[in-house]
């Protein structure tokens, strides 16, 4: 378990963004351990779970008109993508490849992310020798919780993450009755432990929580950087 020490939330004011703040959370993280030589998994979907995408085409997506499908793969374009159809707690297996040519450095290398219910977001980013926030690193609980360790791959390497999310209960009155959790493995290697998110992961406040419905599409990022992705499938998870 990573110490940490609440130093102070903060406002920082970006110089590219009039009028608009980021957020950090002020906690002071120690640095996750670096593993080099991780393996990706390559699991293809078992029976019974949904394939987002086969290799072929991108139909079980909207907004994916500027997203390109190439030799099995498909690489982000202008605009984040969602899935047609909506997930609550769930269990997916996806396959990603930050950029082969570096370009950008901390959040704007290799930068995408697979947020549950357009809400909560397990950061993609290319993190192998690119030092950004630690909370926003990859494999972060995005501005929540670093991951337990980088293992990440050098760029343009296929790597894997393999995610359990329990997604969020509300009341009637919209009181929220159980946080959502996250469980993550990284090529393999276990980086998110049932954490307990705070809430939303936003950029620019501190994670809150708005009740929403019990089931909600999967975004993938768009964050300006063409990202790969490959053997994409879910598992609904009943409770
Ligand atoms: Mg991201």
């Amino acid at each position: 378990m990573l110490r940490k020490m609440i130093v102070v939330g903060c406002l920082a004011v970006l110089p590219h963004l009039a009028g608009a703040a980021e957020w950090k959370s002020g906690i002071v993280w120690e640095k996750p351990p670096v593993v080099e030589g991780t393996k990706p998994t390559t699991t293809p979907a078992p029976e019974g779970a949904i394939v987002l995408f086969d290799g072929k085409d991108l139909s079980q997506f909207n907004g994916a008109e500027n997203w390109t499908v190439k030799d099995g793969y498909m690489q982000a374009g202008k605009g984040s993508i969602t899935t047609k159809q909506p997930f609550g707690s769930c269990k997916i297996h996806l396959e990603f490849a930050t950029p082969a040519k570096v370009e950008g450095e901390g959040q704007g290398r290799g930068n995408s992310g697979v947020i549950f219910m357009t809400k909560y977001e397990l950061q993609i980013l290319d993190s192998y020798n690119n030092e950004t926030y630690y909370d926003g690193q990859c494999g972060s609980v995005y501005k929540q919780n670093p991951p337990m360790r980088n293992v990440c791959l050098p760029p343009g390497e296929w790597q894997s993450y393999d995610i359990t999310f329990l997604a969020p209960k509300f009341d009637e009155n919209g009181k929220l009755v159980r946080a959502a959790r996250m469980t993550a493995y990284q090529n393999g290697e276990l980086i998110q432990n049932s954490f307990e998110l705070k809430g939303n992961t936003f950029w620019h406040l501190p994670p809150s929580y708005t009740a929403h419905e019990a089931k909600l599409p999967l975004l993938l990022q768009d964050h300006g950087n063409p990202i790969r992705f490959r053997n994409i499938w879910i598992q609904e998870i009943e409770e």
